[in-house]
């Protein structure tokens, strides 16, 4: 019989199963990974570079419907210790602005390393080797597997991640189920961290523009969230990084409201329009914005404005001109929904919280515990999701060397 299986060779599996033989190397630990090889999703992580974690760590950076367990959890296993973690299995980080990136910039070195501390500390890694079922007794836990493989353990870790990113990278929803049969609550779950789909008849025309700009997500009238960085128009709606950061917020009948020229209010942008005008009287409005903002959006705003794009500047009323700044500061998309599941990067909803221990063991099975994504705990984008991997794995892992101490 195992001490410890960890279900999930992913980020929080992988490193769980490291923290535990750094404490511990007498604790016999098997990770089982359905994939034909651990950390998959882990190497995709940061476009390839892995954002690793964040240098400013808040409670409001997470989350959940239990908040105050969550912040336990990461404030026990913070930055720093994050940080010594990675060093002693060999990576070092590097930062740009507050988002920290393992220093070699490759998310597979990440994976690499862990692997490769599993591997010393004789871990015993299964691949291809997909966990089907979690049968207790009073001895613990009876795991089958592909192939009517059975794998005894006095600990059982559910670290099998949630559905973002889809099946692919692992995320099929099993660790759900897992909790599910125990009696555990599972909370709805959403894709966050995902390209927006809105009325895309503008956006399909300003494809491939990317502008930096203010993003306010509005319902009806009121503001619910604001970002702002890039933004990137696609034929189904819009993306790049504060429209992934703000969709969570992002529901049918909300709008995404695209500020365009942010640094000047509503009153400065139509004096400086009116100025435009002088300046500008012999051109025709296709040329409006010239050395303003990019010149297809100039030209989408303008027909958004239903003013013809061949009529000279002149000729635009103030009536026009107020309409041509409101839209400026207002640019606004109805949003129709998501890019689901496999665009995602995070999910949110999942395993509640509120029935797990601050180590995270099952209230309702002792030994059974539960880390990472499965929980129903989701970052903001900037590494705070695999954040949560790390700390949710430490949090397992004292609760893990607690619980086998106790049944000596
Ligand atoms: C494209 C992409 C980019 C991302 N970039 C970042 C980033 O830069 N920074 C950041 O903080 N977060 C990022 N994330 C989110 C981050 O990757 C996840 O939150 C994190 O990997 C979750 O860790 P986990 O161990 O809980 O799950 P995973 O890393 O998903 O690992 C779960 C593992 O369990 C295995 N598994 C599932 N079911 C079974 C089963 N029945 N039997 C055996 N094994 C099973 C899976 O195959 C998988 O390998 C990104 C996500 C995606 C999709």
């Amino acid at each position: 019989m195992q001490d410890v299986l960890i279900i999930g060779g992913g980020a929080c599996g992988l490193t769980l199963a490291c923290l535990l033989k750094q404490q511990n190397s007498k604790i016999s630990v098997t990770v089982a990974e359905q994939l034909e090889r651990v950390g998959k999703k882990l190497s995709t992580t940061g476009n390839g570079r892995c954002n690793i974690t964040n240098l400013e760590i808040k409670q409001k950076n997470f989350h959940t419907r239990c908040p105050d367990k969550a912040h336990r959890v990461v404030s026990l296993f913070d930055y720093e210790k994050t940080k010594a973690f990675f060093s002693s299995i060999g990576v070092e980080f590097i930062n740009e602005g507050s988002k920290v990136y393992p220093r070699s910039l490759q998310a597979s070195s990440v994976v690499d390393a862990l692997r490769f501390a599993c591997g010393k500390f004789n871990v015993n890694t299964l691949t291809d080797c997909k966990v089907l079922k979690i049968n207790s007794n009073s001895q613990g836990f009876t795991v089958l597997c592909d192939g009517d493989q059975n794998i005894t353990a006095k600990c059982v870790v559910v670290a099998t991640g949630g559905m973002a990113g889809g099946s692919k990278l692992g995320s099929n929803g099993d660790g759900y189920s897992f909790l599910k049969s125990f009696g555990h609550k599972i909370f709805e779950r959403t894709p966050v961290i995902v390209q927006v789909k809105t009325e895309n008849t503008l956006t399909k025309q300003l494809k491939g523009v990317k502008i930096n700009c203010l993003v306010r997500v509005k319902n009806k009238v009121e503001t619910v969230a604001i970002d702002n960085g890039e933004v990137l128009f696609c034929d189904y709606g819009l993306s790049g990084p504060p429209v992934l950061q703000l969709s969570r917020y992002c529901r049918a009948g909300t709008t995404l409201s695209l500020d365009i020229l942010p640094e000047y209010s509503l009153k400065e942008l139509k004096a400086l329009l009116i100025n435009r005008k002088t300046i500008m009287g012999n051109v025709s409005t296709n040329e409006f914005f010239a050395g303003l903002i990019h010149k297809k959006l100039g030209q989408t705003v303008i027909k958004s404005c239903d003013i013809p794009l061949n009529i000279n500047v002149k000729s635009l009323t103030e009536k026009q001109l107020d309409l041509v700044a409101y839209r400026l500061k207002n640019f606004d998309f109805k949003v129709e929904g998501h890019t689901g599941f496999i665009n995602a990067q995070a999910t949110s909803g999942g395993a509640d919280l509120e029935q797990f221990s601050n180590t995270l063991m099952s209230k309702i099975k002792p030994g059974l515990f539960a880390a990472g994504e499965v929980l129903d705990v989701d970052g903001d984008c900037g590494g705070y999701n695999l954040q949560w991997a790390w700390s949710s794995a430490a949090a397992v892992a004292d609760g893990i060397i607690k619980y086998l101490n106790q049944g000596k």
